[in-house]
């Protein structure tokens, strides 16, 4: 078996500070780690219309992809999501049908029981109560004065509650699908070989059978590769353009950007799926804050039900940050991180040239869907009346509408000048009322009217539309479905659908969104592909 991976390797011995560190998010950021040249639209695609307003939207290029520079977050899908999957058709694809693969991949630290597995190649712990900052302890004060249950157990109780995060970490360290599943005996086996730094630029094709790759090697070199069975798992934004580079996808652009057509699968690059996303910042009062030391900034959420039309039980997510950077600004700074977590937008993926030197065109289309853009104005007024209870008027001094735009990307990145400006901003909030006022009205909110994003519907609506972003949990764009579904590009078994020889196993394949972060139902479905392959 041959694994082939475009970014660096992080074998056992060699994994760098920033991928291990309990504190994500400078790994979020760091451009050694991700896709540089990949920019994605929040909008929806236009075909030969105005230009698009293109964003940073990171994506990973390094060994284990996202697992190893995300949020660390390791949530199921919830039962529903996969009971949607089974009523699409999708043999294999109900809640009973994947837990045991959930539980393959788990070792859950802390809960044990029908629902959880002790030996898997992943870890999941929890940080409870009694280790939680102030920042948090407040906001879990807040939750439940406005109603909201204790929890304990995210991954095994699926109701609505504020619940400890359950983390892919141990010891304080991510664990990655790199750092899990290739460990140094893996790494042994004689039957695996590893290629890090090589970029995979097309596929092997002769008729509609796949036959191997072509790959460009670190020396700059391309070379083929031949396979009885090639598994593609570049995720959702580089499987579905290596399919259309492959000729396999909706024939029409395909012709559009002369690609010759091996099969025309209109469902290649649609369906794709993302958790819209609106973000608060509040200044923490200093017993509020995460103590100097600590790492991980993240240690508690809600899980709610909007109750809107026909939308499911636990759509919702709210997460409370004890800190919003690296830096002494984002020290003080605690943040809320509102998602739809049952989205229903879809955007599109488009290659802009048949060259693989070309990123493809991502259009998020973000909360196009009226009931996602209605579920993010109520969480707003939810936010609102969280930070109005007594619990965090004690811990927050002043809040301020936030989000990751390229100016906070760019502050991301540690270093001297990012330091110094941060430094200063944190120093002057500190120094006075007026220096404050100061710093609020010309850097932390330049012009949004807090009170009205209460009251004025269409003000909010507006600055929704400015302001939400994608969560990273991009999927979609190869989805599962029968041979008879005119958008399905894989069947139940990740097979793609009129070619041999080729399966895309990724966050792609999901038909529609789990109400979950991605990561760990994207591991899942590797198990349980993983397990159908060798039973074949
Ligand atoms: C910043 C960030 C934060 C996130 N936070 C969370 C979180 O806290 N919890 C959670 O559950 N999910 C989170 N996610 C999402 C989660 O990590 C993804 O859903 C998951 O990693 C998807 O897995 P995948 O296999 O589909 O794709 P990826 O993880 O993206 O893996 C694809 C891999 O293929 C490689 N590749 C692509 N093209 C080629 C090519 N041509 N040749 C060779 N290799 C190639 C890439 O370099 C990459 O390593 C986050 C993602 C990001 C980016």
């Amino acid at each position: 078996m041959l694994l082939i991976e475009a970014g660096p390797d992080t074998p056992p011995d060699n994994v760098p500070d920033i991928i291990y560190d309990s504190y994500p998010s400078l790994a979020y950021f760091d451009p050694r780690y991700h896709w540089r040249e990949l920019r994605v639209c929040h909008e929806a695609y236009r075909e030969g219309g105005a230009p698009l307003k293109l964003r940073k939207f990171e994506q990973a290029k390094v060994m284990g992809g996202g697992s190893s520079i995300n949020g660390q977050f390791a949530l199921r899908g919830l039962p529903g999501d996969f009971a949607e999957w089974r009523a699409m058709g999708l043999e294999g694809w109900s809640f009973e049908d994947v837990l045991p693969y959930f539980k393959k991949l788990e070792r859950d630290n802390d809960f044990e029981g029908p629902l959880h597995g002790k030996e898997g190649r992943i870890p999941i712990r929890r940080v409870f109560e009694d280790r939680w900052p102030g920042f948090t302890t407040a906001v879990h004060q807040a939750f439940q004065a406005e109603g909201f249950p204790v929890k304990e157990d995210l991954n095994a109780d699926f109701g609505d509650g504020c619940f400890p995060m359950t983390l892919s970490n141990q010891y304080d360290r991510r664990v990655s699908t790199a750092v899990g599943y290739l460990d140094s005996a893996t790494r042994r086996r004689a039957n695996l070989r590893i290629l890090a730094d090589t970029a995979v630029t097309g596929l092997l094709m002769e008729g509609r059978k796949v036959t191997g790759v072509r790959a460009s090697l670190p020396d700059g070199s391309e070379q083929r590769f031949e396979a009885g069975e090639v598994i593609l798992s570049a995720g959702a934004a580089h499987s579905p353009a290596l399919l259309m580079r492959a000729g396999i996808g909706p024939a029409d652009h395909l012709k559009s950007v002369g690609v010759a057509v091996a099969a025309d699968l209109p469902g290649v690059g649609g369906n794709l799926l993302e958790h819209p996303s609106i973000s608060l910042a509040m200044h923490m009062k200093p017993e509020a804050r995460l103590p100097e030391g600590r790492r991980r900034h993240i240690f508690m959420g809600l899980r709610y039900s909007s109750h809107l039309g026909d939308c499911p039980e636990g759509d919702m997510f709210l997460l409370p940050g004890n800190r919003a950077g690296w830096h002494p600004l984002g020290k003080q700074l605690g943040t809320f991180i509102l998602t739809v977590h049952k989205s229903y937008s879809q955007g599109l993926l488009r290659l802009k040239s048949a060259s693989p030197a070309d990123e493809p065109i991502v259009a998020m289309n973000l909360a196009s869907d009226p009931r996602d853009l209605r579920r993010l104005m109520d969480g707003m007024r939810l936010m609102q009346r969280v930070l109005a209870q007594p619990a965090l008027k004690n811990a927050v001094n002043f809040w301020f509408p936030a989000g990751y735009s390229d100016r906070v990307r760019a502050l991301a990145i540690p270093t001297l000048r990012n330091y110094l400006a941060t430094g200063m901003a944190a120093r002057l909030i500190e120094l006075s009322g007026w220096t404050r006022d100061l710093v609020y009205r010309k850097k932390l909110n330049p012009g949004i009217d807090c009170d009205r994003l209460g009251r004025d519907d269409a003000y909010l609506t507006q600055w929704i539309a400015e302001n939400v972003w994608p969560s990273w949990h991009i999927s979609g764009t190869c989805r599962m479905g029968r041979g008879d579904d005119p958008a399905a590009v894989v069947d139940a078994k990740c097979r793609v659908l009129g070619i041999g020889g080729l399966r895309v196993v990724d966050a792609s394949v999901m038909p529609t969104i789990v109400s979950a972060n991605t990561n760990i139902s994207t591991i899942m479905i590797g198990e349980k592909i993983a397990a159908e392959i060798l039973a074949e």
